[in-house]
C-alpha cells in the first residue's frame, strides 16, 4: 500500500532518496534513473493565437 512517494531499494528495501535525475539508496548506493516527466502541452491561451496572427498562418 505504498504506491506513492520514493521507491524502495530492491536490495535492502530501504526508502530511496532523490538525487539529480535518480533515486539513490542511502544504504548501498544503488541508483534508479528517473525518467524525465513529459512536458505538458499548454497552448490554450491567447499567446499561440497571437503568434499565428503575427506569422499570418
Ligand atoms: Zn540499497
Amino acid at each position: 500500500m505504498d504506491e506513492y512517494g520514493p521507491p524502495r531499494c530492491p536490495h535492502d528495501q530501504i526508502v530511496m532518496r532523490d538525487v539529480p535525475d535518480a533515486w539513490e539508496c542511502p544504504h548501498c548506493g544503488h541508483q534508479i534513473e528517473i525518467e524525465p516527466a513529459p512536458m505538458p502541452a499548454v497552448f490554450d491561451g491567447p499567446d499561440i493565437e497571437d503568434y499565428r496572427r503575427r506569422r499570418g498562418v
